[in-house]
């Protein structure tokens, strides 16, 4: 099963997508996670592109298309893979045909902005395995440490206000014309979230996949 994930930030595509990474077994392919592991570890690539993260605006396609073709043949991909927070442009999508990915869905998370600069706000993340929590909405066992690997979380970066507003701008303009790319490929299947828990909106992805 090969899935997008479509979503303004903070929709949940992250949390959603551990869901179904556990339960089909297949590896969630995220371009968020990639950059900043680079900017991590200080390599060519996260210097390069670590303000462009801080400022809310994407990644130029001439990077982000050969960094997702390189993780794609990796093996742990051969099942398949969900794709989190790329393609971002439709000239991603394009791209991504070009190299031969036929895509089963497209999952648009839809959420209300209120909810989502909320939820951003809130976000605590694990640098080291990535787990997203929330400070009330899903919040750690402990707080500020990792349920998953124990260690520190954090706040991103781009979760201060301002970029979040640009964040959810750029979303607008360079990502939502998405929705109709995949729509007239008949790939979109809507999932509404309004403010719905983690668990109902998983319930609502696994029966929309017809996991349930
Ligand atoms: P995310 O974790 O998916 O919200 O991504 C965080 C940031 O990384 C975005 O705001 C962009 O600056 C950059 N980024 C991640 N994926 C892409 C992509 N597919 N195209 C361009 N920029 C991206």
């Amino acid at each position: 099963m090969k899935l997008i994930l479509l979503g303004v930030p903070g929709a949940g595509k992250g949390t959603q997508a551990a869901q179904i990474s556990a339960r089909l077994g297949i590896p969630t392919l995220s371009t968020g996670n990639i950059l900043r592991a680079a900017i991590a570890a200080k390599t060519p690539l996260g210097l390069q592109v670590e303000g462009i993260l801080a400022g809310g605006e994407l990644v130029s396609d001439e990077v982000i298309l050969p960094l997702i073709k390189a993780r794609m043949e990796e093996p742990d991909c051969k099942a398949g893979y969900i794709l989190d927070g790329v393609p971002r442009t439709v000239a991603q999508a394009e791209g991504l045909e070009e190299l031969g990915v036929e895509v089963d869905a497209c999952l648009f998370f839809d959420v209300p902005d209120a909810v989502v600069i909320d939820r951003l706000g809130g976000r605590r993340t694990c640098g080291t395995c990535n787990a997203a929590f929330h400070v009330s909405a899903n919040p750690p066992n402990v707080a500020d440490v990792c349920d998953v690997c124990g260690d520190a979380l954090t706040i991103r970066a781009d979760d201060e206000p301002e970029t979040i507003r640009r964040r959810l701008e750029v979303f607008r303009e360079q990502t939502a014309p998405l929705i109709d790319f995949y729509t007239a490929r008949g790939k979109v299947k809507p999932i509404p979230c309004g403010d719905k828990s983690v668990e109902e909106v998983t319930a609502l992805v696994f029966q929309t996949l017809e996991l349930a």
